[in-house]
């Protein structure tokens, strides 16, 4: 699988649906219905969709937002197979697992102000969609 220009929107949107179901496969949801994890990306780009965006960059990092923090894929993966705006919007949304979680927190916080545009909407869809 890979991606160029001549692929268009919508499928470069569903490869990263395809990718990330791919890498999401052994995971399960928190919760008692412990649900396929990859309904949670879905349904964050999904949310951002139905907010009225439009653009397959931003849908494509939404779709691929946890596979840098929760699977075993790389940054430099996701540059190579969507592009570097896409991967650059991962790595916005990516927490750093080395650190503790009240420290990861803080940073959270610290930085949020700092992020572009599509790296705010779609941390804010991961926030609104997990409720
Ligand atoms: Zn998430």
């Amino acid at each position: 699988m890979s991606t160029d220009e001549n692929t268009s929107p919508m499928a470069r949107v569903l490869q990263a649906a395809a990718f990330a179901a791919e890498r999401h496969s052994n995971q399960r949801r928190k919760g008692k219905q412990a649900a396929p994890y990859i309904n949670h990306p879905i349904g964050v780009a999904s949310c951002l969709a139905d907010a009225g965006v439009e653009d397959p960059d931003i849908l494509a990092a939404a779709l691929l937002h946890d596979t840098v923090e929760d699977t075993d894929t790389s940054l430099e993966e996701l540059e190579q197979l969507f592009g570097a705006r896409v991967a650059g919007i991962v790595a916005e949304v990516t927490d750093d697992k080395s650190l503790p979680k009240a420290e990861r927190k803080r940073l959270q916080i610290l930085t949020a102000s700092k992020k572009s545009i599509e790296a705010k909407q779609v941390k804010l869809a991961d926030k609104i969609c997990n409720l």
